[in-house]
């Protein structure tokens, strides 16, 4: 049997490439973004509960409703805006899957969105299976920020979306707020959608506010704003999240959902919806992980690598122009073969593939193991 591929330039995601690489030369995988310290214990308790007390079927298709109802509160709480969890959230099988629902369900073939880059690695390919095109904006080092002139420029008769992330993936850059009202002057009048993927939500830096799309209502409108419990909450293997739209939208992003997963499992739902009404819960992430942020850099200041500064996400940035000439890509490698760490090489966070002898190193790790690799990185020398 012969295939016409629909994503002929696409091969394996980097993260399962270096995963695997880091396996097979048992390196310290700092590459793939997941922690390896215990998820919190009060939360897999409550899903054990769940499970116990029989909530092993099906959920309504948009999700439990009271997960959806402790969502709806926390964006009370956090960003004072009034959402209905009957008509405006969706739990998804995790914050991946909220994004390509929501693509498919607005984009037409010939389309363009305009996503920056450099861009987590789903987000091209998503576009295109839908036959659109992605309208790509390079975002330069050290702070990654958007020249919204130049976005105005770029903004067509054929721009159905704007993609954004914040705080941003592998980057660490965040959007602030004169970045939003810039936003709010490209779309005003238009019938341009927002995708903003704000799946690192609660771990922001330095104080920073997170600027989600949910603080500003005319915005909600024309938007499709996800998340993901995995990544907030340390158990990216539980693949769940949710889409945040106008009750319009998500009527239509409901009906892509239904016919692909219906719903998502059941007891973590029941777990997470226990879990969110405790506030601590969301509040307390940042900081930890701004300790592993910054214990992470100090360390690496015994090394060659050159470091970017990270706002918020698992992930920073380290040129390692001061060690080698080669690319980005051959270089992730030859550190994971002979070093024993494995990172991820930043161009594949570009379609064109740039390399700025940068690579990303996710720091969502035990101190033991951020202490070891540090070890083996402070002896890659010219
Ligand atoms: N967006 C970004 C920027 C991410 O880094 C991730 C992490 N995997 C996701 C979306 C998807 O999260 P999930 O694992 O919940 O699908
Ligand atoms: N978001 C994770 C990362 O950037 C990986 C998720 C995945 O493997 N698809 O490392």
């Amino acid at each position: 049997m012969q295939i016409q591929s629909k994503l002929p330039n696409v091969g394996t995601t980097i993260f399962t490439v270096m995963s695997s690489l880091a396996s097979e030369h048992n390196a310290i995988n700092l590459g793939q973004g997941f922690p390896d310290f215990a998820m919190d214990a009060r939360l897999t308790a409550l899903v054990s509960d769940a499970m116990e007390n029989g909530f092993n079927q099906y959920v309504p298709m948009q999700g439990y409703m009271p997960l959806r109802q402790a969502i709806a509160d926390k964006i009370h709480f956090l960003y004072a805006t009034d959402t209905d969890p009957h008509t405006q959230i969706t739990i998804t099988p995790g914050g991946t899957y909220a994004i390509y629902t929501a693509l498919t369900t607005v984009l037409e073939p010939g389309e363009e969105v305009i996503v920056f880059e450099p861009a987590y690695d789903s987000y091209i390919p998503n576009i295109e299976i839908n036959g659109a095109r992605p309208v790509l904006i390079s975002l330069q080092a050290p702070d990654y920020r958007i020249d919204w002139d130049f976005v105005k420029s770029r903004v067509g008769p054929k721009t159905r979306m704007i993609m954004l992330n914040s705080p941003n993936n592998p980057t660490g850059a965040v959007l602030r707020e004169d970045d939003i009202w810039a936003l709010q002057e490209i779309v005003r009048g238009t019938n341009i959608f927002v995708l903003s993927d704000e799946v690192y939500e609660h771990l922001i830096f330095d104080g920073i506010s997170h600027q989600s799309i949910l603080r500003y209502p005319d915005l909600i409108e024309r938007s499709f704003v996800c998340f993901s419990f995995g990544k907030v909450y340390h158990c990216t293997g539980w693949k769940l999240g949710y889409c945040v739209s106008s009750a319009a939208l998500m009527k239509e992003f409901r009906k892509v959902h239904q016919f692909n997963c219906f719903c998502c499992n059941t007891p973590m739902q029941v777990g997470l919806a226990s879990f969110l009404a405790d506030r601590e819960s969301y509040l307390s992430l940042s900081s930890k992980m701004q300790e592993k942020r910054d214990y992470f850099q100090e360390l690496m200041k015994s090394t060659k690598f050159t470091p970017l500064r990270s706002f918020g996400s698992y992930f920073q940035l380290y040129q390692y122009d001061r060690i080698s000439d080669e690319s980005d890509r051959d270089f992730a490698i030859r550190v994971t073969k002979e070093y024993g760490v494995a990172a991820i090489p930043v161009s594949a966070f570009y379609k064109a593939g740039g390399d700025t002898k940068t690579v990303r190193f996710c720091f969502a790790k035990k101190k033991e193991t951020l202490e070891t690799a540090v070890e083996r990185l402070i002896k890659i020398s010219k």
